[in-house]
């Protein structure tokens, strides 16, 4: 660990639990202050203890509008300061499509996009203001090639690689880097709701990856210098047929 972010507050959402609490445990390596936000009280109330005053803990269903409109003031407020936003929160709706039901579809895909676009949208114009400031969005390689067993998913990260590299474009000139990782497959809670042949599948191909991986990916990318700028990882899994 290089400590190389000594002194910077970064925000994780969906922070209690799989990606997002390794990447809160990777920034809080590297010497961030870290604001996790997450659903799941009982799971934010053991990292606040655990922790004690390198996190901020703010428990919010970010699918309630009025929670997620509040989520930038209430951070703000009591951090005074965002170098960095980690929109990692997301759900997962696998399995034919002709099986999906209304609500799953509405709540993946808000979640998956429309929060994720309105706390990016929220946090920019303090990152704008000083000049500086990185946005990290976890996508997946669902996001990259067209995986058939999860369509609804697929099409969740798909726009969220589209937002990536538009929303980069139109904010790089204030400053802000705006990076993506895609991994295959994590060990995480999320992947208990894959198709379970799927899951057979990659657990016989050792195809599996730890979340802990994700983290290393997104703290090469924020540790890199501002002139050489890593901007989106995508992680292959090893004996993965795609
Ligand atoms: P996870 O279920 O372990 O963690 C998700 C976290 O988000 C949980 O702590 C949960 O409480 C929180 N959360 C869920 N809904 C919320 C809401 N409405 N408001 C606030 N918090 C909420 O899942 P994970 O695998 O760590 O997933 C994190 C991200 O990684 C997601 O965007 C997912 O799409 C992506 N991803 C996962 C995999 C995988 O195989 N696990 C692969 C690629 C990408």
């Amino acid at each position: 660990m290089s400590n190389a972010l000594i002194g910077k507050v970064a925000v994780v959402t969906g922070g209690a639990s799989g990606i997002g609490l390794a990447s809160v445990e990777g920034m809080l390596a590297e010497g961030a202050t870290v604001v996790i936000v997450d659903r799941d009280e009982a799971a934010l109330n053991a990292l606040q203890k655990q922790h004690g005053d390198n996190v901020v803990t703010l428990a919010a269903d970010l699918l309630d509008p009025a929670a997620c409109s509040a989520l930038v003031p209430r951070i703000l407020e009591k951090t005074k300061v965002i170098d960095i936003f980690h929109a990692n929160a997301g759900l997962y709706v696998g399995g034919d499509l002709v099986d999906a039901d209304n609500d799953a579809i509405d709540r993946m895909l808000n979640l998956n996009i429309n929060v994720v676009i309105k706390n990016v949208r929220d946090v920019l114009p303090h990152m704008i203001e000083r000049g500086v400031g990185d946005i990290l969005i976890t996508s997946s390689l669902a996001g990259h090639f067209p995986t058939p067993w999860e369509p609804v998913y697929a099409s969740s990260k798909w726009a969220m690689n589209c937002f990536v590299q538009t929303v980069r474009r139109q904010v790089s000139p204030h400053g802000i880097r705006v990076g993506s990782v895609s991994p295959g497959p994590v060990i995480t809670t999320l992947l208990s709701d894959w198709p379970a042949e799927k899951l057979a599948e990659a657990k016989a191909k050792g195809s599996l990856m730890e979340a802990s991986d994700v983290a290393d990916a997104l703290i090469f990318m924020l540790t890199r210098p501002r002139h050489v700028t890593i901007r989106d990882v995508v992680m292959l899994p090893s004996q993965f047929d795609l």
